[in-house]
């Protein structure tokens, strides 16, 4: 096996050098050039006309709202939009290409010169470069499986030929699997939070190509690359990245040459195999699409573009830190999708402590959430029903231990706080002279912690309100009883 053979001291002499390339699918209601809807899970070749079939005499035209999704992904990702970007044809043979080539963008591509910010061991950040973001179209899909015939037959559908998408090409900046991972994860991220793709891997959305080489540390060269293809989830990515570096270091030591070749990732067997040589690099015969004029991104338009621009993840993780006071964990999980962040903000700006509504959803509600193994969508209790209790709690209306009990019930019955606060409604003890009497029998029963406080140790002031709370059952108002208990200790100084 792999490991056996290359030693810890020798993997460590190489260095890899990663690239990723990124294909997005555009979330438009239509196609690229055509009218057709672009929609996943449709009965095949239903959405299908002769645009986006290629039939002969068809014109394609181009959707404004791909150009728009495009531009919007590329200023995220901080790259410079081309003002006059050319279509060009990829030619190529292939079943589920009927048109016998792609529209795609070559050396005038849509934009250019962007990055990502990672965050790395010893520096902070790290910058990996976006060399290029062009737009094209998808091709149909063949269905090699799933027919009682698929032994012998291949099927086509090709729905999916036109359908918008991005190409994001990385620099060869990346030198760790764990890096690429980083890198797709900020960039999915980025991408939803824009909300120009779904970035759903299962139904193809978003795929990823990886290009990786090794070479000995300190040499200036790039070693020779493979191409691994068709990984469908970036845990995979990471694992057939560390498989392919190990082989490549393997094949060098043993003195053999890696060959420039396409790998594919079989996930069962956890390695790449061999699809097809690359020594003799596909020669696509590019050249500018007829039937589309240069596409020219206006500074208006782009302006238009711009003002779509949400606030970024990692601008917005900083800013929620500092406002709710959170790490950067916490942050994280506030910030996991642009929709739950920007409807706890929506809940937070209402209540009375925003921080307390982070607290609770974060503590109270993430806890139970993640011993019943449920997400955040499957919540009983919804934000109106956190910021409710936020309240309540800041109020002194309820105590934490009330409060908890009353989240018990939301989740066995799975009920929102409203619901069950009204029902329920926890008694308290709200009469003075009830509360007083309480705090005379603690302070009676407990004379040592009596002469702490008076010998000057004032934070004993919280034993006492913790034992006449646990003595109320928890009914007592706290504010009520901070009050009296504190008022009771200073009495008995003078
Ligand atoms: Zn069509």
């Amino acid at each position: 096996m792999l490991s056996a053979a290359v030693s810890p001291e020798i993997l460590a002499r190489y260095e890899p050098v990663i690239g990723l390339e990124v294909h997005v699918q555009l979330l438009t209601a239509t196609k690229a050039f055509c009218g057709c809807a672009n929609k996943f899970g449709a009965a095949p070749n239903t959405n299908i006309c002769p645009v986006c079939l290629g039939l002969p005499g068809a014109l394609p035209v181009l959707n404004e709202k791909a150009v728009e999704f495009a531009a919007l992904a590329a200023l995220a990702l901080n790259c410079e939009v081309r003002e006059r970007s050319i279509f060009a044809r990829k030619n190529y043979f292939y079943p589920d290409l009927p048109k016998g080539y792609q529209i795609s963008q070559y050396d005038k591509p849509l934009a250019e010169h962007g990055f990502i910010e990672v965050p790395a061991a010893d520096v902070g950040t790290k910058r990996i470069g976006i060399t290029r973001l062009h737009m094209e179209e998808d091709a149909g899909k063949s269905l090699h499986e799933g027919f009682p015939d698929s032994a012998t037959r291949t099927y086509l559908d090709l729905n999916r030929c036109g359908t918008p998408l991005i190409e994001i090409v990385s620099e060869p900046d990346i030198r760790t699997p764990a890096e690429a991972f980083e890198y797709l994860t900020r960039l999915r991220e980025i991408l939803l939070y824009t909300g120009v793709s779904d970035c759903n891997m299962e139904e193809g959305s978003l795929r990823c190509d990886a290009n990786v080489s090794v070479r000995l540390k300190g040499a200036e060269r790039f070693g020779t690359k493979a191409e691994v293809k068709n990984v469908n989830s970036f845990r995979f990515i990471r694992m057939a990245l560390e498989y392919e570096i190990e082989r490549q270091i393997e094949v060098i030591e043993f003195g053999g040459r890696v060959a420039q070749e396409t790998r594919l990732w079989n996930a069962g067997e956890g390695r790449t195999y061999s699809m097809r040589s690359k020594e003799h690099a596909h020669d696509y015969r590019y050249f500018p699409e007829p039937d589309l004029p240069p596409l020219i991104v206006s500074p208006v338009f782009l302006a238009q573009v711009r003002q779509q621009l949400p606030e970024l993840p990692e601008v917005r993780r900083a800013r929620m830190i500092a406002a709710y006071e959170l790490n950067a964990k916490d942050a994280q999980t506030l910030t996991a999708s642009r929709e739950f962040a920007d409807r706890f903000e929506a809940a937070a700006a209402k209540a009375r402590s925003p921080r307390r509504v982070a607290n609770l959803l974060l503590s109270e509600i993430g806890g139970r959430l993640k011993a019943l193994d449920l997400e955040q969508e499957q919540s009983p209790v919804s934000m109106d029903g956190i910021v409710l209790a936020a309240d309540l709690l800041e109020e002194g209306k309820i105590s934490s231990k009330q409060l908890k009990q009353l989240f018990d019930i939301c989740f066995e019955k799975s009920e929102d706080f409203s619901a069950v606060y009204a029902r329920e409604k926890p008694e308290q003890i709200t009469d003075t002279s009830a509360i007083e009497a309480i705090v005379d029998q603690v302070i009676a029963a407990n004379p040592k912690q009596v002469e702490q406080y008076r010998a000057g140790k004032t934070t004993m002031a919280n034993f006492f309100v913790g034992q006449a709370m646990k003595a109320s059952k928890g009914q007592a108002n706290p504010a009520l009883l901070n009050e009296l208990v504190t008022k009771k200790l200073e009495g008995l100084r003078d």
